[in-house]
């Protein structure tokens, strides 16, 4: 049996839907949603409203909290390749390619280099 994780959202338990509702007739409560598994926020809020929710609390302390951006970032030729492939084809036949988004030059690809996460030709 999965572990149930509790939804995130600082006002979940405000949401009065009937799934929300629990316990025994005199003493229902509406609660925080349990799930083994959610889709929002990395797996830690049960909807788009909860997420945004935790966000509007406490997004502002979590971005000084982890490093605001001060300064805009910059992808130059060196790290603008990004992985795409002819969106017409059918799967079997897919041509993959790296296409540098700042010099326009193609390279191409195979499946497994399209695939791995750790295959690029980024500078890091
Ligand atoms: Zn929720």
């Amino acid at each position: 049996m999965s572990e149930l994780k509790l939804c995130q959202g600082t006002r979940c338990h405000t949401y009065n839907t009937k799934d929300r509702l629990k316990g025994v007739k005199g003493s229902k409560t509406f609660q925080t949603r349990r799930r083994s598994s959610m889709y929002y926020g990395s797996g830690n809020f049960c909807s788009w409203n909860c997420l945004n929710d935790w966000f509007n609390d406490f997004g502002d302390r979590a971005i000084d909290h982890f490093g605001r951006l001060t300064e805009p970032k910059h992808l130059n030729e060196n790290n603008a390749w990004q992985k795409t492939y002819d969106w017409d084809s059918n799967y079997e036949n897919r041509f993959y390619v790296y296409r540098n988004g700042i010099t326009k030059e193609e390279r191409p690809l195979t499946r497994q280099q399209y695939d791995d996460n750790n295959y690029t030709l980024n500078e890091r």
